[in-house]
Protein backbone atom coordinates (compact mmCIF):
# COMPACT_ATOMS: atom_id res chain seq x y z
CA UNK A 1 0.00 0.00 0.00
CA UNK A 2 1.15 3.69 -0.97
CA UNK A 3 0.18 6.59 0.86
CA UNK A 4 -1.47 7.98 -2.20
CA UNK A 5 -3.50 6.84 -4.99
CA UNK A 6 -5.54 8.30 -7.56
CA UNK A 7 -8.58 5.91 -6.66
CA UNK A 8 -9.60 4.43 -3.54
CA UNK A 9 -12.17 1.17 -4.09
CA UNK A 10 -13.69 -0.09 -0.71
CA UNK A 11 -15.13 -3.60 -1.20
CA UNK A 12 -14.00 -6.55 -3.38
CA UNK A 13 -17.62 -7.27 -4.32
CA UNK A 14 -18.00 -7.40 -8.21
CA UNK A 15 -19.30 -3.74 -8.66
CA UNK A 16 -15.94 -2.87 -6.58
CA UNK A 17 -13.42 -4.98 -8.61
CA UNK A 18 -14.34 -4.31 -12.04
CA UNK A 19 -14.20 -0.57 -11.41
CA UNK A 20 -10.99 -1.21 -10.02
CA UNK A 21 -9.86 -3.15 -12.69
CA UNK A 22 -10.95 -0.59 -15.45
CA UNK A 23 -9.52 2.17 -13.67
CA UNK A 24 -6.27 0.36 -13.19
CA UNK A 25 -6.43 -0.74 -16.92
CA UNK A 26 -6.92 2.53 -18.12
CA UNK A 27 -3.33 3.87 -16.02
CA UNK A 28 -4.99 5.15 -12.80
CA UNK A 29 -3.11 4.22 -9.67
CA UNK A 30 -6.03 2.03 -7.67
CA UNK A 31 -5.90 0.76 -4.42
CA UNK A 32 -8.81 -1.67 -3.44
CA UNK A 33 -9.80 -2.59 0.45
CA UNK A 34 -11.59 -5.40 1.88
CA UNK A 35 -12.86 -5.66 5.32
CA UNK A 36 -13.30 -9.46 4.73
CA UNK A 37 -10.14 -12.08 4.68
CA UNK A 38 -11.26 -12.86 1.23
CA UNK A 39 -12.56 -10.81 -2.02
CA UNK A 40 -15.54 -11.48 -3.56
CA UNK A 41 -18.14 -9.82 -1.67
CA UNK A 42 -21.43 -11.90 -1.59
CA UNK A 43 -19.74 -13.59 -4.75
CA UNK A 44 -18.16 -16.13 -2.03
CA UNK A 45 -17.07 -19.26 -1.48
CA UNK A 46 -16.19 -21.05 1.40
CA UNK A 47 -14.34 -24.25 2.06
CA UNK A 48 -15.02 -27.55 4.51
CA UNK A 49 -12.77 -30.59 5.19
CA UNK A 50 -11.85 -32.99 2.67
CA UNK A 51 -12.25 -30.40 -0.29
CA UNK A 52 -15.90 -29.84 -0.17
CA UNK A 53 -16.31 -25.97 -1.18
CA UNK A 54 -19.31 -24.19 -0.96
CA UNK A 55 -20.27 -21.68 -3.46
CA UNK A 56 -22.70 -18.49 -1.79
CA UNK A 57 -23.95 -16.77 -4.45
CA UNK A 58 -23.20 -18.71 -7.70
CA UNK A 59 -27.08 -19.91 -9.12
CA UNK A 60 -27.64 -18.39 -12.40
CA UNK A 61 -27.01 -14.61 -14.11
CA UNK A 62 -27.94 -13.52 -17.66
CA UNK A 63 -26.08 -14.23 -20.55
CA UNK A 64 -25.03 -10.62 -20.68
CA UNK A 65 -22.12 -11.41 -18.59
CA UNK A 66 -20.03 -12.64 -21.22
CA UNK A 67 -19.95 -10.14 -22.77
CA UNK A 68 -19.45 -7.73 -19.70
CA UNK A 69 -16.49 -10.19 -18.72
CA UNK A 70 -14.88 -10.02 -22.19
CA UNK A 71 -14.96 -6.52 -22.21
CA UNK A 72 -14.13 -5.50 -19.07
CA UNK A 73 -11.79 -8.68 -17.55
CA UNK A 74 -10.88 -11.21 -20.40
CA UNK A 75 -11.10 -13.51 -22.82
CA UNK A 76 -10.21 -16.48 -20.51
CA UNK A 77 -13.18 -15.05 -17.89
CA UNK A 78 -15.33 -15.04 -20.49
CA UNK A 79 -14.84 -18.07 -21.56
CA UNK A 80 -15.74 -19.75 -18.44
CA UNK A 81 -19.03 -18.83 -18.58
CA UNK A 82 -21.80 -21.76 -19.51
CA UNK A 83 -25.62 -22.22 -19.93
CA UNK A 84 -27.70 -23.73 -17.26
CA UNK A 85 -29.72 -25.29 -19.66
CA UNK A 86 -32.11 -27.54 -16.66
CA UNK A 87 -34.19 -25.15 -14.83
CA UNK A 88 -37.34 -26.23 -13.11
CA UNK A 89 -40.33 -25.35 -11.09
CA UNK A 90 -42.13 -27.44 -8.46
CA UNK A 91 -45.37 -25.91 -6.78
CA UNK A 92 -48.76 -26.85 -6.10
CA UNK A 93 -50.21 -24.76 -9.09
CA UNK A 94 -47.50 -26.51 -11.71
CA UNK A 95 -44.56 -28.91 -12.49
CA UNK A 96 -42.09 -28.20 -15.82
CA UNK A 97 -38.60 -27.82 -16.44
CA UNK A 98 -37.53 -24.92 -18.96
CA UNK A 99 -34.49 -23.61 -19.95
CA UNK A 100 -35.61 -20.19 -19.20
CA UNK A 101 -35.33 -18.18 -22.45
CA UNK A 102 -38.18 -16.39 -24.85
CA UNK A 103 -38.78 -19.72 -27.13
CA UNK A 104 -39.21 -22.20 -24.25
CA UNK A 105 -41.50 -19.44 -21.84
CA UNK A 106 -43.22 -18.92 -25.48
CA UNK A 107 -43.87 -22.67 -25.77
CA UNK A 108 -45.07 -23.34 -21.98
CA UNK A 109 -47.31 -20.22 -21.58
CA UNK A 110 -49.47 -20.77 -24.66
CA UNK A 111 -49.14 -24.86 -24.75
CA UNK A 112 -49.20 -25.54 -20.82
CA UNK A 113 -50.86 -22.88 -19.64
CA UNK A 114 -53.25 -22.28 -22.68
CA UNK A 115 -52.16 -18.20 -23.17
CA UNK A 116 -52.91 -16.59 -26.18
CA UNK A 117 -49.90 -16.39 -27.99
CA UNK A 118 -50.51 -12.94 -29.24
CA UNK A 119 -51.01 -11.82 -25.33
CA UNK A 120 -47.41 -13.54 -25.01
CA UNK A 121 -45.73 -11.98 -27.72
CA UNK A 122 -47.40 -8.47 -26.63
CA UNK A 123 -45.70 -9.58 -23.04
CA UNK A 124 -42.99 -10.07 -23.87
CA UNK A 125 -42.27 -6.68 -26.58
CA UNK A 126 -43.36 -4.59 -23.65
CA UNK A 127 -41.02 -6.32 -20.52
CA UNK A 128 -38.07 -5.56 -23.11
CA UNK A 129 -39.35 -2.20 -24.29
CA UNK A 130 -38.65 -1.12 -20.57
CA UNK A 131 -35.52 1.01 -19.56
CA UNK A 132 -34.35 2.82 -16.55
CA UNK A 133 -36.21 6.02 -17.67
CA UNK A 134 -39.48 3.95 -18.25
CA UNK A 135 -42.90 5.18 -15.63
CA UNK A 136 -41.49 3.81 -11.85
CA UNK A 137 -45.17 4.18 -10.75
CA UNK A 138 -46.58 1.37 -13.29
CA UNK A 139 -45.65 -1.38 -10.87
CA UNK A 140 -45.34 -5.56 -11.99
CA UNK A 141 -48.50 -6.23 -10.41
CA UNK A 142 -49.98 -3.76 -13.06
CA UNK A 143 -48.04 -5.33 -15.60
CA UNK A 144 -49.25 -9.00 -15.03
CA UNK A 145 -53.03 -7.52 -14.47
CA UNK A 146 -52.72 -5.84 -18.04
CA UNK A 147 -51.38 -9.58 -19.83
CA UNK A 148 -52.68 -12.09 -17.83
CA UNK A 149 -55.29 -10.95 -15.53
CA UNK A 150 -56.76 -13.71 -12.88
CA UNK A 151 -53.78 -16.28 -13.98
CA UNK A 152 -51.79 -16.25 -10.39
CA UNK A 153 -49.76 -19.65 -12.02
CA UNK A 154 -48.77 -17.18 -14.79
CA UNK A 155 -47.69 -14.75 -12.56
CA UNK A 156 -45.80 -17.40 -10.27
CA UNK A 157 -43.79 -18.82 -13.59
CA UNK A 158 -42.39 -15.15 -14.60
CA UNK A 159 -42.17 -13.65 -11.11
CA UNK A 160 -40.68 -16.02 -8.95
CA UNK A 161 -37.13 -16.75 -10.46
CA UNK A 162 -36.88 -12.41 -10.56
CA UNK A 163 -38.42 -12.56 -6.77
CA UNK A 164 -35.12 -14.61 -6.33
CA UNK A 165 -32.56 -13.05 -8.21
CA UNK A 166 -33.02 -9.81 -7.25
CA UNK A 167 -35.88 -9.58 -4.22
CA UNK A 168 -38.44 -7.83 -6.43
CA UNK A 169 -41.74 -7.72 -5.44
CA UNK A 170 -45.35 -7.55 -7.00
CA UNK A 171 -45.96 -3.78 -5.75
CA UNK A 172 -41.97 -2.72 -7.32
CA UNK A 173 -41.65 -0.63 -9.93
CA UNK A 174 -42.33 -2.84 -13.13
CA UNK A 175 -39.66 -1.66 -15.13
CA UNK A 176 -37.00 -3.50 -12.04
CA UNK A 177 -38.71 -6.97 -13.71
CA UNK A 178 -38.98 -6.05 -16.74
CA UNK A 179 -35.40 -5.26 -17.24
CA UNK A 180 -33.89 -8.46 -15.31
CA UNK A 181 -36.47 -10.66 -16.99
CA UNK A 182 -35.73 -9.29 -20.29
CA UNK A 183 -31.68 -10.26 -19.76
CA UNK A 184 -32.84 -13.44 -18.69
CA UNK A 185 -34.78 -14.42 -21.55
CA UNK A 186 -32.64 -13.31 -24.58
CA UNK A 187 -30.56 -16.72 -23.72
CA UNK A 188 -31.29 -18.39 -20.43
CA UNK A 189 -29.29 -18.67 -17.33
CA UNK A 190 -25.95 -19.08 -17.43
CA UNK A 191 -23.13 -20.14 -14.08
CA UNK A 192 -19.19 -19.68 -14.22
CA UNK A 193 -17.44 -23.19 -15.10
CA UNK A 194 -14.82 -23.60 -12.03
CA UNK A 195 -16.66 -22.21 -9.20
CA UNK A 196 -16.40 -18.65 -7.67
CA UNK A 197 -12.79 -19.45 -6.16
CA UNK A 198 -11.88 -19.99 -9.56
CA UNK A 199 -13.69 -16.81 -11.04
CA UNK A 200 -12.22 -14.83 -8.20
CA UNK A 201 -8.58 -16.05 -8.26
CA UNK A 202 -8.64 -15.15 -12.66
CA UNK A 203 -10.22 -11.76 -11.24
CA UNK A 204 -6.97 -11.09 -9.27
CA UNK A 205 -4.54 -11.86 -11.40
CA UNK A 206 -5.92 -9.70 -13.98
CA UNK A 207 -6.01 -6.69 -11.27
CA UNK A 208 -2.92 -7.46 -10.57
CA UNK A 209 -1.76 -7.68 -14.05
CA UNK A 210 -3.31 -4.24 -14.46
CA UNK A 211 -1.37 -3.15 -11.09
CA UNK A 212 -4.25 -2.85 -8.86
CA UNK A 213 -3.00 -2.92 -5.12
CA UNK A 214 -5.10 -5.15 -3.29
CA UNK A 215 -5.49 -5.77 0.32
CA UNK A 216 -8.42 -7.59 2.29
CA UNK A 217 -8.74 -8.17 6.34
CA UNK A 218 -8.73 -4.02 5.44
CA UNK A 219 -12.01 -2.20 7.37
CA UNK A 220 -12.38 1.35 6.11
CA UNK A 221 -14.23 2.93 8.85
CA UNK A 222 -13.98 6.32 7.52
CA UNK A 223 -14.12 8.86 4.12
CA UNK A 224 -12.33 11.57 5.11
CA UNK A 225 -13.63 14.75 3.84
CA UNK A 226 -12.23 18.19 3.58
CA UNK A 227 -13.13 21.18 1.40
CA UNK A 228 -16.61 19.67 0.20
CA UNK A 229 -14.29 16.81 -1.02
CA UNK A 230 -13.06 13.36 -0.01
CA UNK A 231 -9.08 13.13 1.12
CA UNK A 232 -8.94 9.34 1.86
CA UNK A 233 -9.71 7.13 3.89
CA UNK A 234 -9.14 5.48 7.28
CA UNK A 235 -8.28 2.05 8.00
CA UNK A 236 -8.99 0.39 11.52
CA UNK A 237 -7.37 -2.99 11.08
CA UNK A 238 -8.62 -5.74 14.04
CA UNK A 239 -5.45 -4.90 16.06
CA UNK A 240 -6.96 -1.26 16.37
CA UNK A 241 -3.79 -0.29 13.97
CA UNK A 242 -5.34 3.50 12.33
CA UNK A 243 -4.03 3.88 8.75
CA UNK A 244 -4.78 6.98 6.46
CA UNK A 245 -4.57 6.56 2.58
CA UNK A 246 -5.37 9.57 0.72
CA UNK A 247 -6.65 9.95 -2.36
CA UNK A 248 -8.57 11.71 -5.35
CA UNK A 249 -11.17 10.04 -5.71
CA UNK A 250 -13.14 7.07 -3.22
CA UNK A 251 -15.57 4.66 -4.73
CA UNK A 252 -17.70 2.84 -2.26
CA UNK A 253 -18.66 -0.88 -2.96
CA UNK A 254 -20.12 -0.92 0.91
CA UNK A 255 -24.16 -0.90 1.33
CA UNK A 256 -25.42 2.62 0.55
CA UNK A 257 -26.96 3.64 3.07
CA UNK A 258 -23.90 2.34 5.16
CA UNK A 259 -21.27 4.59 3.00
CA UNK A 260 -23.44 7.68 3.69
CA UNK A 261 -24.50 7.67 7.27
CA UNK A 262 -21.12 5.37 8.77
CA UNK A 263 -18.53 5.95 6.89
CA UNK A 264 -19.25 9.53 5.52
CA UNK A 265 -21.55 10.81 8.02
CA UNK A 266 -25.05 12.59 7.91
CA UNK A 267 -23.04 15.93 8.58
CA UNK A 268 -21.47 16.45 5.49
CA UNK A 269 -24.18 16.11 2.89
CA UNK A 270 -26.77 18.32 2.20
CA UNK A 271 -30.40 18.03 4.44
CA UNK A 272 -32.56 17.21 1.86
CA UNK A 273 -30.19 14.61 0.09
CA UNK A 274 -29.89 13.32 3.83
CA UNK A 275 -33.43 12.82 4.19
CA UNK A 276 -33.45 10.88 0.74
CA UNK A 277 -30.70 9.07 1.82
CA UNK A 278 -32.66 7.96 4.86
CA UNK A 279 -35.76 6.87 3.06
CA UNK A 280 -34.39 4.93 0.74
CA UNK A 281 -35.56 1.28 1.68
CA UNK A 282 -33.27 -1.53 2.32
CA UNK A 283 -33.58 -5.21 0.07
CA UNK A 284 -34.34 -8.55 1.87
CA UNK A 285 -31.61 -10.71 2.96
CA UNK A 286 -31.47 -14.59 2.68
CA UNK A 287 -31.43 -17.81 4.57
CA UNK A 288 -29.28 -20.69 2.81
CA UNK A 289 -28.57 -24.25 3.59
CA UNK A 290 -25.17 -25.76 2.28
CA UNK A 291 -25.07 -29.75 1.77
CA UNK A 292 -22.17 -31.85 0.65
CA UNK A 293 -22.88 -35.06 -0.45
CA UNK A 294 -20.52 -38.39 0.00
CA UNK A 295 -18.03 -38.35 -2.84
CA UNK A 296 -19.30 -40.92 -5.14
CA UNK A 297 -22.90 -40.00 -4.48
CA UNK A 298 -24.03 -38.32 -7.70
CA UNK A 299 -27.92 -36.41 -7.99
CA UNK A 300 -30.08 -37.55 -10.82
CA UNK A 301 -29.39 -34.46 -12.98
CA UNK A 302 -32.64 -35.11 -15.07
CA UNK A 303 -35.00 -34.59 -11.65
CA UNK A 304 -33.56 -32.00 -10.42
CA UNK A 305 -31.89 -30.04 -12.77
CA UNK A 306 -29.83 -27.21 -12.57
CA UNK A 307 -31.91 -24.64 -10.12
CA UNK A 308 -35.18 -26.18 -9.01
CA UNK A 309 -38.22 -23.38 -7.68
CA UNK A 310 -39.98 -25.57 -5.32
CA UNK A 311 -42.82 -24.46 -3.09
CA UNK A 312 -45.64 -25.48 -0.90
CA UNK A 313 -47.08 -22.33 -1.11
CA UNK A 314 -50.59 -22.52 -2.87
CA UNK A 315 -50.09 -19.28 -4.87
CA UNK A 316 -46.81 -17.03 -5.46
CA UNK A 317 -46.75 -14.19 -2.46
CA UNK A 318 -44.40 -11.88 -1.81
CA UNK A 319 -45.12 -11.85 2.14
CA UNK A 320 -44.77 -16.00 1.97
CA UNK A 321 -41.49 -15.99 0.46
CA UNK A 322 -40.01 -14.42 3.04
CA UNK A 323 -41.45 -15.82 6.01
CA UNK A 324 -39.44 -17.22 8.71
CA UNK A 325 -42.17 -20.75 8.35
CA UNK A 326 -40.48 -21.76 5.10
CA UNK A 327 -42.50 -22.60 2.06
CA UNK A 328 -40.56 -22.04 -1.31
CA UNK A 329 -36.81 -23.03 -1.77
CA UNK A 330 -34.40 -22.31 -4.48
CA UNK A 331 -31.90 -25.40 -4.47
CA UNK A 332 -29.30 -25.11 -6.94
CA UNK A 333 -27.53 -27.94 -7.86
CA UNK A 334 -23.79 -28.44 -8.21
CA UNK A 335 -22.35 -31.73 -10.18
CA UNK A 336 -19.09 -32.35 -10.33
CA UNK A 337 -19.02 -30.69 -14.21
CA UNK A 338 -19.29 -27.42 -11.90
CA UNK A 339 -15.63 -28.20 -11.26
CA UNK A 340 -14.04 -29.59 -14.02
CA UNK A 341 -10.61 -30.47 -13.32
CA UNK A 342 -8.07 -28.29 -13.93
CA UNK A 343 -4.71 -28.68 -14.90
CA UNK A 344 -1.93 -28.92 -12.42
CA UNK A 345 -0.59 -25.51 -13.20
CA UNK A 346 -4.10 -23.94 -12.80
CA UNK A 347 -5.16 -25.49 -9.61
CA UNK A 348 -7.17 -22.48 -7.58
CA UNK A 349 -5.91 -22.13 -4.67
CA UNK A 350 -8.19 -24.35 -2.31
CA UNK A 351 -7.54 -27.05 -4.65
CA UNK A 352 -10.45 -28.31 -5.12
CA UNK A 353 -10.70 -28.40 -8.71
CA UNK A 354 -8.30 -31.40 -8.80
CA UNK A 355 -9.54 -34.61 -10.43
CA UNK A 356 -10.45 -36.04 -7.51
CA UNK A 357 -13.94 -33.79 -7.46
CA UNK A 358 -16.57 -36.19 -7.65
CA UNK A 359 -18.98 -34.35 -5.12
CA UNK A 360 -22.14 -33.35 -5.30
CA UNK A 361 -23.39 -30.29 -3.39
CA UNK A 362 -27.15 -28.75 -2.94
CA UNK A 363 -27.33 -25.33 -1.49
CA UNK A 364 -30.79 -24.43 -0.63
CA UNK A 365 -31.96 -20.37 -0.85
CA UNK A 366 -34.69 -18.32 0.73
CA UNK A 367 -35.19 -14.59 0.64
CA UNK A 368 -35.70 -14.12 4.61
CA UNK A 369 -35.80 -10.88 6.87
CA UNK A 370 -33.25 -9.54 8.82
CA UNK A 371 -35.68 -8.88 11.82
CA UNK A 372 -36.52 -12.26 11.86
CA UNK A 373 -32.85 -13.60 13.08
CA UNK A 374 -30.84 -10.41 14.38
CA UNK A 375 -31.73 -10.40 17.81
CA UNK A 376 -31.86 -14.12 19.03
CA UNK A 377 -30.84 -15.26 22.21
CA UNK A 378 -27.60 -17.43 20.94
CA UNK A 379 -29.13 -20.66 22.08
CA UNK A 380 -32.61 -19.47 20.27
CA UNK A 381 -30.63 -18.84 17.10
CA UNK A 382 -28.34 -22.31 17.08
CA UNK A 383 -31.73 -24.02 17.80
CA UNK A 384 -33.80 -22.03 14.59
CA UNK A 385 -30.36 -22.82 12.48
CA UNK A 386 -31.04 -26.59 12.90
CA UNK A 387 -34.65 -26.52 12.31
CA UNK A 388 -33.50 -24.63 9.04
CA UNK A 389 -30.84 -27.60 8.13
CA UNK A 390 -33.06 -30.55 8.81
CA UNK A 391 -36.57 -29.09 7.66
CA UNK A 392 -34.40 -28.35 4.39
CA UNK A 393 -32.93 -32.02 4.06
CA UNK A 394 -36.40 -33.37 4.92
CA UNK A 395 -37.74 -31.45 2.01
CA UNK A 396 -34.95 -32.07 -0.28
CA UNK A 397 -35.85 -36.16 0.14
CA UNK A 398 -38.76 -35.53 -2.33
CA UNK A 399 -36.18 -34.86 -5.08
CA UNK A 400 -32.94 -36.61 -3.64
CA UNK A 401 -34.20 -39.72 -1.73
CA UNK A 402 -31.54 -40.99 0.23
CA UNK A 403 -30.41 -37.59 0.75
CA UNK A 404 -30.06 -37.27 4.45
CA UNK A 405 -28.07 -40.37 4.47
CA UNK A 406 -25.50 -39.64 2.01
CA UNK A 407 -25.06 -35.64 3.38
CA UNK A 408 -21.11 -35.57 4.82
CA UNK A 409 -21.33 -31.59 5.51
CA UNK A 410 -24.59 -29.48 6.39
CA UNK A 411 -24.43 -25.96 7.61
CA UNK A 412 -26.77 -22.84 7.32
CA UNK A 413 -26.41 -19.16 6.60
CA UNK A 414 -28.92 -16.56 8.09
CA UNK A 415 -29.34 -13.16 7.44
CA UNK A 416 -27.09 -12.09 10.41
CA UNK A 417 -24.31 -14.12 8.32
CA UNK A 418 -24.42 -11.93 5.34
CA UNK A 419 -24.60 -8.97 7.86
CA UNK A 420 -21.30 -10.21 9.27
CA UNK A 421 -19.47 -10.98 6.19
CA UNK A 422 -20.36 -8.07 4.23
CA UNK A 423 -20.92 -5.42 7.06
CA UNK A 424 -24.31 -5.22 4.68
CA UNK A 425 -27.08 -2.97 6.40
CA UNK A 426 -29.54 -5.75 7.15
CA UNK A 427 -27.84 -8.51 5.54
CA UNK A 428 -29.40 -6.66 2.60
CA UNK A 429 -28.85 -9.54 -0.34
CA UNK A 430 -29.58 -6.99 -3.35
CA UNK A 431 -28.76 -3.74 -1.42
CA UNK A 432 -31.33 -1.49 -1.70
CA UNK A 433 -35.03 -0.80 -3.25
CA UNK A 434 -35.22 1.12 -6.66
CA UNK A 435 -35.00 4.17 -4.95
CA UNK A 436 -31.56 3.50 -4.11
CA UNK A 437 -30.24 4.21 -7.68
CA UNK A 438 -30.75 7.80 -7.68
CA UNK A 439 -29.31 8.21 -4.37
CA UNK A 440 -26.14 6.50 -5.45
CA UNK A 441 -25.65 8.02 -8.91
CA UNK A 442 -26.14 11.51 -7.15
CA UNK A 443 -23.05 11.45 -4.03
CA UNK A 444 -20.16 12.80 -6.38
CA UNK A 445 -22.46 16.04 -6.82
CA UNK A 446 -22.97 16.24 -3.19
CA UNK A 447 -19.45 15.28 -2.11
CA UNK A 448 -16.35 16.10 -4.49
CA UNK A 449 -14.45 12.88 -5.73
CA UNK A 450 -17.25 10.79 -3.56
CA UNK A 451 -18.82 7.34 -5.88
CA UNK A 452 -20.94 4.51 -4.93
CA UNK A 453 -21.29 1.46 -7.08
CA UNK A 454 -23.19 -2.00 -6.04
CA UNK A 455 -26.11 -3.66 -5.87
CA UNK A 456 -29.31 -0.73 -5.62
CA UNK A 457 -32.54 -0.25 -7.33
CA UNK A 458 -32.82 -4.07 -8.18
CA UNK A 459 -31.56 -3.83 -11.54
CA UNK A 460 -27.90 -2.51 -10.25
CA UNK A 461 -27.78 -6.12 -8.45
CA UNK A 462 -26.72 -9.61 -9.26
CA UNK A 463 -23.94 -10.71 -10.46
CA UNK A 464 -24.81 -8.63 -14.11
CA UNK A 465 -26.04 -5.68 -12.63
CA UNK A 466 -23.13 -5.38 -10.25
CA UNK A 467 -20.38 -5.74 -12.75
CA UNK A 468 -22.02 -3.70 -15.19
CA UNK A 469 -22.94 -0.97 -12.16
CA UNK A 470 -18.86 -0.97 -11.63
CA UNK A 471 -18.28 -0.13 -15.57
CA UNK A 472 -20.95 2.95 -15.05
CA UNK A 473 -19.24 3.98 -11.85
CA UNK A 474 -15.31 3.59 -13.41
CA UNK A 475 -16.32 5.44 -16.70
CA UNK A 476 -17.70 8.24 -14.54
CA UNK A 477 -14.54 8.43 -12.39
CA UNK A 478 -12.46 8.31 -15.43
CA UNK A 479 -13.92 11.12 -16.62
CA UNK A 480 -13.95 12.73 -13.37
CA UNK A 481 -10.05 12.03 -13.42
CA UNK A 482 -9.49 13.61 -16.61
CA UNK A 483 -11.25 16.90 -15.74
CA UNK A 484 -9.20 17.70 -12.65
CA UNK A 485 -5.77 16.80 -14.05
C1 LIG B 1 -27.90 -15.88 -1.00
C2 LIG B 1 -27.65 -15.07 -2.22
C3 LIG B 1 -27.87 -15.61 -3.45
C4 LIG B 1 -27.65 -14.86 -4.60
N1 LIG B 1 -27.85 -15.45 -5.81
C5 LIG B 1 -27.57 -14.74 -6.94
C6 LIG B 1 -27.72 -15.36 -8.22
O1 LIG B 1 -28.07 -16.50 -8.34
N2 LIG B 1 -27.46 -14.62 -9.31
C7 LIG B 1 -27.04 -13.32 -9.23
O2 LIG B 1 -26.81 -12.71 -10.27
N3 LIG B 1 -26.89 -12.73 -8.03
C8 LIG B 1 -27.14 -13.40 -6.88
N4 LIG B 1 -27.00 -12.81 -5.67
C9 LIG B 1 -26.66 -11.39 -5.61
C10 LIG B 1 -25.23 -11.09 -5.95
O3 LIG B 1 -24.37 -11.99 -5.28
C11 LIG B 1 -24.92 -9.67 -5.50
O4 LIG B 1 -25.90 -8.79 -6.04
C12 LIG B 1 -23.57 -9.18 -5.98
O5 LIG B 1 -22.57 -10.16 -5.78
C13 LIG B 1 -23.27 -7.92 -5.19
O6 LIG B 1 -22.09 -7.33 -5.61
P1 LIG B 1 -21.72 -5.89 -5.08
O7 LIG B 1 -20.66 -5.38 -5.96
O8 LIG B 1 -22.95 -5.07 -4.95
O9 LIG B 1 -21.08 -6.04 -3.68
P2 LIG B 1 -21.06 -7.09 -2.49
O10 LIG B 1 -20.88 -8.44 -3.01
O11 LIG B 1 -22.19 -6.82 -1.61
O12 LIG B 1 -19.69 -6.68 -1.78
C14 LIG B 1 -19.48 -5.51 -1.05
C15 LIG B 1 -18.10 -5.66 -0.45
O13 LIG B 1 -17.76 -4.51 0.31
C16 LIG B 1 -17.05 -4.94 1.47
N5 LIG B 1 -17.14 -3.89 2.48
C17 LIG B 1 -18.26 -3.44 3.09
N6 LIG B 1 -17.94 -2.46 3.97
C18 LIG B 1 -16.60 -2.30 3.89
C19 LIG B 1 -15.68 -1.46 4.58
N7 LIG B 1 -16.10 -0.56 5.47
N8 LIG B 1 -14.36 -1.56 4.29
C20 LIG B 1 -13.91 -2.46 3.36
N9 LIG B 1 -14.74 -3.29 2.70
C21 LIG B 1 -16.07 -3.21 2.95
C22 LIG B 1 -17.77 -6.20 1.87
O14 LIG B 1 -17.03 -6.99 2.76
C23 LIG B 1 -17.97 -6.84 0.50
O15 LIG B 1 -16.86 -7.62 0.13
C24 LIG B 1 -27.21 -13.53 -4.50
C25 LIG B 1 -26.96 -12.98 -3.24
C26 LIG B 1 -27.18 -13.74 -2.11
C27 LIG B 1 -26.90 -13.15 -0.78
Amino acid sequence: MKDSYDVIVIGSGLAGLTAANILGRSGHSVLLLEQHFQFGGLAAYFKRPNGIIFDVSLHGFPVGMIKSCRRYWNQEIADRIVPLPKIRFDNPQFSLETTFDREDFTKQLTEKFKIPKESVIAFFDKARSMTHYADASYTARQLFEEFFPGRSDVVRLLMEPITYANGSTLDDPALTYGIVFSNFMSKGVYTFQGGTDLLIEMMLAELHKNRVDTEKSAPVRKILIGGGKVSGVEIVKKNGEKQTVNAKVVLSNANLKGTIFDLVGKEHFRKDFAEEAEAVRLNNSSCQVYLSFKPGFIIDEDKCGDLLFSSVAPEFNSTKLLAKDITSRTFSFYYPKTRPPLPAAELAPCGTNSAANTRCCAVSSTNAHYSDWADMPSDDYTAAKDALIENTVDYLEKYVPDARENIDWKEAATPATFKFYTEHWNGASFGTKYEGLAVSRKLHHQIGGLFHAGSVGIIMSGWLGAVNYGVIAANDIDAALLENK
